[in-house]
């Protein structure tokens, strides 16, 4: 995806509008499943919250990916996608007994992630294979926000009740195929991830009947240039290595699994804005865009640091500016950041638009939400149409009062 060919898809499509490169999903899935190539049976589960689009959810499909899933709806796209429902695992933490049931009903992979819930449906359903979400209390990343493997977290069930995990599988007779820990969102260091690994093989053992381990994801991309990220290649080989022998010991070729949903549609993703004003004050240069955090949130949620590119002026000289939005709220994308020179009717370009950009986006101060195109075989193909007013009326209903 070349700045003509972004330039071109903000003239067809409007502006704002997100653009995903499914080259770049393709290349990153081959980079992941090629360092884990000395496995025998892997499953690459993305994770649909990242990004739910049914064409993207259809594309990665196409290149053999699962879906992990966190919500019934969830399900629901995989499904309409055209995923089967034996390549999708349902992943939800705190929902009730009702909704996994619904799960169990639509024919997915259930994976647990509390005591009472795993009492509840062993006891109920004790012949539906159940996946264990265990929380390895792994401290991961240095933002309490992306960090769901440590003590304080409400994700998993601790692995200092394995013992109470036991009775209640003896207890019910279920059946346990799976074993599973997700522990943030950002791995820096693969000795970390290696080591909670470490401690899922231990409780692996502790099962007879499991067909796959489920390491999670946290795989960490670059955001801006510098950024450390996951080394996949040398995470792969170390990882295999152990994993096989973890199977030769206990006897039976099992399935590792990944979910990975940054890492395979974060880069893929640009997030096209236009400038509206240029605005000096007396101590900075402001660019307002026609977006907001109703539309891109992780700046102001995460305080994530989105590469900014003024891609209608790739030549122009450097200079600072801020970059706003236009919603009234407070809403900095980006803080004094040296951009090429920015005139009113600009085009700049978001990187790592892909993951949880759209997803996260509202409707505040009664905005549309963009449209979405995806970039494929150089085609820009419409996939999400930007909305129109009948949308935010849709569901509401006007009394006579
Ligand atoms: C969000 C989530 C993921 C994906 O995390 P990324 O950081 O986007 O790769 C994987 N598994 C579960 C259970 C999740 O909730």
């Amino acid at each position: 995806m070349t700045n003509r060919d972004l330039l071109s898809i903000a003239h067809e499509f409007g502006s704002p509008v997100y653009v995903y490169d499914a080259s770049k999903m393709a290349s990153q899935y081959k980079r992941l499943t090629q360092a884990f190539e000395k496995v025998a049976k892997v499953r690459i589960n993305y994770a649909v919250k990242a990004l739910s689009n049914l064409s993207v959810l259809k594309f990665l499909h196409s290149l053999g990916a699962g879906m992990d899933t966190v919500s019934i709806q969830e399900v629901k796209l995989g499904l309409e996608a055209g995923v089967p429902p034996s390549h999708i695992i349902y992943t939800p933490n705190g929902v009730s007994l009702e909704e996994i049931e619904k799960a169990v009903t639509l024919g997915v992979q259930i994976n647990i992630d509390n005591l009472s819930i795993l009492e509840q449906f062993g006891t109920l359903h004790p012949k539906i294979p159940v996946c264990i979400r265990i929380n390895p209390h792994v401290m991961a990343g240095g933002n309490t926000n992306i960090s769901v493997g440590h003590i304080d977290s409400k994700f998993g069930i601790s692995i200092h009740q394995m013992p109470h995990i036991k009775r209640i599988v003896e207890n019910t007779g279920m059946n346990i195929n799976g074993i599973h820990m997700h522990t943030g969102s950002d791995i820096l260091d693969v000795d970390v991830f290696l080591y909670a690994s470490e401690i899922l093989f231990e409780a692996a053992k502790h099962f007879n009947d499991l067909e796959f381990i489920d390491f999670g994801s946290g795989f960490k991309v670059p955001y801006r240039p510098g950024d450390v990220e996951t080394n996949v290649e040398e995470f792969g080989e170390k990882l295999s290595k152990r994993f096989n022998t973890f199977c030769e010991n206990y006897g039976k070729q099992l399935t590792l699994a990944f979910e990975p949903g940054k890492f395979l549609v974060s880069e893929a993703g640009k997030f096209l804005v236009k400038v509206n004003v240029v605005k000096q004050t007396t101590s900075t240069v402001f660019a307002q865009v026609d977006s907001g955090f109703n539309h891109l949130i992780r700046p102001m949620l995460y305080g994530s640091q989105h590469d900014i590119h003024n891609i209608s002026n790739p030549d122009g000289k450097e200079r600072f500016y801020s970059v706003v939005g236009y919603i009234c709220e407070t809403d900095t994308f980006a803080n004094n950041r040296r951009i090429k020179e920015i005139r009113e009717g600009d085009i700049l370009a978001f990187h790592n638009a892909g993951a949880y950009c759209f997803t996260m986006s509202s409707n505040y101060n009664s905005r549309y939400r963009p449209a979405e195109v995806l970039w494929h075989q150089d085609k820009a193909h419409l996939i999400r149409k930007r909305e129109i007013f009948e949308d935010l009326v849709r569901n509401q209903i006007k009394v006579d009062l």
